[in-house]
C-alpha cells in the first residue's frame, strides 16, 4: 500500500501528512476545514507508510526535497486554494501530478465533475459557514448506518489493510473487488481521527546510535556528518544509507502484528511497493505482513475505572463503580472458600489503579481447583462498570466448551468466540473468548485480560504471543494469569515479591490431590520387547479396572502407543474386552471419537501422549506414567498428567503411579510440588473434617496406628543410618540430593523434606 505524502502550509506553520486519496484530503483541507488560507504542498512520489510515519517524526527526507525548499522542487507540487475552487482545475491539478498521487476511482470521478462545476465555489470569499459543503460520508456517497457498522466491527482491532477491505466488502459497503472506495472511506476516518494507520513493519529506536553527542564508529560516519550538518531532528536518514545501511536498517525492522525481528524475516522484490521488501515469516499463517503493508487500527485507550468511560457507565447504569459489594459479588457463583479468598485478592488487584502498564496477577490454582469459576466474580466486576473482559486459552476446544459456560452464567452479555475459522470474526463482545493466536489481531481492546495455562503450549515460551496478550490489554488494564503450573520464572518473580498472586491449594471437593507412587521397570522399550507387563504394574492395573477406574496410560512417544496398546489388551484380557483398550495421539485422525468415546465410559484403558494432558475430566480414573524418566516430562508435565486422577467428589483419591527406570528431576519435583500443595491446604485448613483430622506431614506414609509400622519405620532408619555410614565422605556430602537412595517398587517416595 502506498501513500502520497504533502504538507499542509497554513498561517499557524506547516504540518506534515499523508494520505491514501488525496482528493478527500484535498476537500477536506479546502472546503471542509479551517476558513483560513491553505495551501497544500504534494510530493508527487508514492512512498510506503513506514517512511510517511518515519516523514512525519521527522525522521525520514524523501528525495528532492532538499531542492525544493525554497519553491516547487521536481517532485513537490503546491496547490493553492483558489487554484483548487477554479472550476474544473481540481480534477486537472491531480491529473497533472501524475498516477503517481493517491486518488481512488470515485473522488476522482466528482473530483472531475462535480466539484469543479460549482459545490466548490460556495467558499470562495465568504466564511465557510455560509454555504456548508456537503459532509465527505455524502460526497462519497456511503450510508451512515453501514459506516457506523464498520466503526463498531473494527473496534479494537488491527487489521491489515486486505482484511479491512474484506470486511468492507461483507458489511456491503462496497460493491465489488473492483471499487476502490474503501480506501477512500478510509481516508476520510483517519481525517475525522477515528481511525489510526500503523505500518506493518515498525522501526525499533536506536537512541543513541545517531544522536549529536555520540558520533558513531566507521560506516556511519558518512551519514551522521551529513544529518549533522543538515541540522535536522532526524536520529537517521535511512534511505541514505548504502547496501550496508539496509542490513543494519533491517536489523532494526519489527513485525508490526507479532513483533518478531529480522531473523525471521524475509526479504524479496514487492510488487506494490515495486522495490525490496521485507515480509514477516513469523505470522504468515495470519497473512503476510510486508513493509510495506499498513494496519488499520481502532484503539480504545479510554481507561473504565478513571477516565471518561467510567463517568459514562455511572450515568447510564445510575451506579458508581464502587457499589459493586464484593461480598455480594463473590456469594453468587458458589465458590469454596479457597476460591473465593482467591477471588477476593484478584478483585481488589483489579480494582487497584493501575500504576504502570502491563501489570499481572497470578491465580496458582491445582489442577481440578475449578479456575474457571473463580474468574467470574472479576468478569462481573469489569462488566459491571461497563468494561470489556478476554479470556485467552491456549486451545481451540478449550474456547468451544468456555464460550458456552460463560454465556450461561452471564445471560444477556454478548459472547464471542475468536478461533481460527470461527464466524464471529473481526467482531468483539463483552466478554471474548479467544485462542492464543487471535489476540495477534487485537490492539488496546480490553479492560481485564484473563490468560489461562500460561504454561501450556502455544503461550509457553513464545514472546511473540506474550507480546499480543500484552497489546491486546488497554494501557491501564489489568491481566489476570491462571495457572496450575507456573513457569519457573513466574515462579521466581513470585518469591522476588516481584509478581502478585494468590494460591489455590486443594480442589473444589477439599480433598488433597493424590500423591504419586513410583513403580521401577526396565523401561517401555524392554516391557514392549518382552511381550510382557512387569508384575508390579499388572498388579497396579488390575487393581485400577477391578475398582471400577478409567486408566490413563502417558506414554512420552507417539510410536509406543499403538505396541503398548496390543500389549495391554493381551494382558488385560481377563479383565476387560478388547474394545475397551485403545491409544491415541497427535497423529490419530479418530482423536477426537477416541476421547468421546473414552468420556463415555466405553474405552476403560487409553494409551495416550502428553496431547491429554490436560482438558480431559473423567470422573474415577487412575494415571499411569509409564517411562516418567524421559526427558520430555518435566515437573510442570507430570503435576498436569498427575492431576487428571481424583477430580470428582465421587472419586477422590484416584490412583497415580509414575512407572520409570530411574528417579529424574522431574519426578522428584512434581512430588514434592504435589505435596506441599497438599501441606498448604493442610496448614490453611482447607481439606475437609475428614481429611484434617487425620493429617499430619506424614500422611499416607507414616501412620503410628498402622499395625507394624512402627517396627518398619526402625527397620528403615536402621538401613537409612547403615547406607550413610557405609558410603565415603564426599559421596555423603551428595547424598543429600533427592533419588539418591534406591527403595522398593510399590513404595511411596521420601516424606517432603521441608
Ligand atoms: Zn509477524
Ligand atoms: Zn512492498
Amino acid at each position: 500500500m502506498l501513500v502520497t505524502l504533502y504538507e499542509v502550509m497554513r498561517t499557524g506553520g506547516i504540518e506534515r501528512r499523508f494520505s491514501l486519496d488525496m482528493a478527500i484530503d484535498c476537500t477536506y483541507w479546502f472546503a471542509v476545514h479551517g476558513s483560513s488560507e491553505v495551501s497544500l504542498r504534494v510530493y508527487a512520489k508514492p512512498a510506503r507508510v513506514r517512511e510517511a510515519l518515519a516523514w512525519r517524526e521527522g525522521r525520514y527526507q524523501p528525495e528532492g526535497e532538499a531542492d525544493g525548499e525554497s519553491g516547487n522542487g521536481p517532485a513537490w507540487r503546491t496547490i493553492t486554494r483558489r487554484e483548487w475552487q477554479t472550476a474544473g482545475l481540481a480534477g486537472q491539478l491531480l491529473e497533472a501530478l501524475g498516477s503517481s498521487v493517491q486518488v481512488g476511482k470515485r473522488s476522482r470521478t466528482w473530483l472531475a465533475c462535480e466539484l469543479g462545476d460549482g459545490m466548490m465555489r460556495g467558499p470562495i470569499g465568504s466564511r465557510e459557514s455560509d454555504k456548508p459543503f456537503p459532509s465527505l460520508e455524502a460526497a462519497l456517497g456511503c450510508d451512515s448506518a453501514l459506516l457506523r457498522e464498520l466503526m463498531r466491527r473494527l473496534d479494537g482491532w488491527r487489521l491489515l489493510y486486505t482484511e479491512y477491505r474484506r470486511l468492507c466488502l461483507d458489511i456491503g459497503l462496497i460493491g465489488d473487488e473492483t471499487d476502490d472506495t474503501d480506501r477512500s472511506i478510509l481516508q476520510m476516518l483517519i481525517l475525522q481521527e477515528r481511525i489510526d494507520l500503523a505500518s506493518g513493519m515498525v522501526t525499533r529506536q536506536r537512541r543513541d546510535r545517531y544522536s549529536w553527542r555520540q558520533p558513531p564508529a566507521r560506516s556511519d560516519t558518512l551519514a551522521w556528518m551529513r544529518m549533522s550538518s543538515g541540522g535536522t531532528r532526524a536520529e537517521s536518514r535511512l534511505q541514505e544509507l548504502s547496501g550496508n545501511g539496509r542490513r543494519a536498517e533491517r536489523k532494526l525492522l519489527r513485525c508490526g502484528r507479532c513483533n518478531s525481528g529480522w531473523e525471521q524475516h524475509h526479504e524479496t522484490m514487492c510488487a506494490v511497493c515495486g522495490q525490496l521488501c521485507v515480509y514477516c515469516e513469523a505470522c504468515l499463517q495470519m497473512g503476510r505482513v510486508r513493509e510495506c503493508s499498513l494496519f488499520v487500527v481502532v484503539r480504545s485507550e479510554n481507561d473504565v475505572r478513571t477516565g471518561s468511560g467510567a463517568r459514562q457507565a455511572s450515568k447510564d447504569r445510575k451506579v458508581l463503580p464502587d457499589c459493586l459489594d464484593t461480598r455480594t459479588l463473590l456469594a453468587k457463583w458458589g465458590l469454596s472458600p479457597a476460591q473465593e479468598s482467591a477471588s477476593r485478592e484478584a478483585l481488589a488487584y483489579i480494582r487497584q489503579p493501575a500504576q504502570r502498564e502491563g501489570e499481572q496477577f497470578l491465580i496458582w490454582a491445582v489442577t481440578g481447583a475449578g479456575k474457571t469459576e473463580m474468574v467470574y466474580p472479576l468478569v462481573e466486576d469489569v462488566l459491571g462498570i461497563g468494561g470489556r473482559v478476554l479470556l485467552a486459552a491456549p486451545r481451540r476446544d478449550v474456547v468451544l466448551e468456555l464460550a458456552p459456560r460463560l454465556e450461561k452464567a452471564f445471560a444477556g452479555r454478548k459472547v464471542v468466540a475468536l478461533y481460527g475459522g470461527s464466524e464471529d470474526r473481526w467482531e468483539t463482545g463483552e466478554i471474548t473468548v479467544a485462542t492464543t493466536h487471535q489476540l495477534l489481531r487485537l490492539d488496546s481492546c480490553f479492560d481485564l485480560v484473563i490468560l489461562d495455562e500460561l504454561d501450556a503450549f502455544p503461550y509457553h515460551n513464545n514472546p511473540m504471543l506474550a507480546f499480543a496478550a500484552r497489546r491486546a490489554c488497554k494501557p491501564r488494564g489489568k491481566t489476570v494469569l491462571l495457572t496450575a503450573t507456573p513457569p519457573r520464572e513466574q515462579q521466581l518473580a513470585m518469591r522476588r515479591r516481584r509478581l502478585p498472586h494468590a494460591m489455590v491449594p486443594v480442589r473444589h471437593h477439599r480433598h488433597p490431590l493424590p500423591e504419586p507412587r513410583l513403580l521401577r521397570y526396565r523401561g517401555l522399550k524392554a516391557a514392549l520387547g518382552s511381550g510382557s507387563l512387569p508384575g508390579a504394574l499388572s498388579a497396579a492395573l488390575d487393581g485400577s479396572l477391578k475398582r471400577g477406574a478409567q486408566v490413563f496410560v502417558f506414554v512420552p512417544r507417539i510410536e509406543h502407543v499403538e505396541p503398548l496398546t496390543r500389549l495391554l489388551r493381551q494382558a488385560c484380557a481377563g479383565t476387560v474386552d478388547a474394545a475397551a483398550v485403545d491409544g491415541t495421539s497427535s497423529r490419530d485422525e479418530e482423536r477426537a471419537s477416541r476421547v468421546r468415546r473414552f468420556r463415555a465410559g466405553e474405552i476403560r484403558i487409553l494409551v495416550t501422549t502428553t496431547i491429554l494432558e490436560r482438558g480431559v475430566t473423567i470422573p474415577r480414573s487412575d494415571v499411569y506414567v509409564l517411562d516418567a524418566d524421559a526427558d520430555l516430562f518435566d515437573e510442570a508435565a507430570l503435576v498436569q498428567m498427575a492431576g487428571r486422577a481424583g477430580r470428582s467428589a465421587d472419586d477422590p483419591c484416584g490412583r497415580v503411579y509414575f512407572v520409570a527406570r530411574e528417579r529424574t528431576d522431574g519426578q522428584m519435583r512434581a512430588v514434592r510440588h504435589i505435596r506441599a500443595m497438599n501441606a498448604l491446604a493442610r496448614r490453611r485448613g482447607l481439606l475437609t473434617e475428614s481429611e484434617h483430622g487425620s493429617s499430619s506431614p506424614w500422611s499416607g506414609w507414616f501412620r503410628p496406628d498402622a499395625p507394624g509400622m512402627l517396627d518398619k519405620l526402625a527397620r528403615a532408619m536402621a538401613g537409612a543410618i547403615e547406607a550413610v555410614r557405609s558410603r565415603p565422605v564426599a559421596a555423603r556430602r551428595r547424598s543429600t540430593e533427592p533419588g539418591a537412595g534406591k527403595e522398593d517398587a510399590h513404595a511411596p517416595m521420601d516424606p517432603p523434606v521441608r
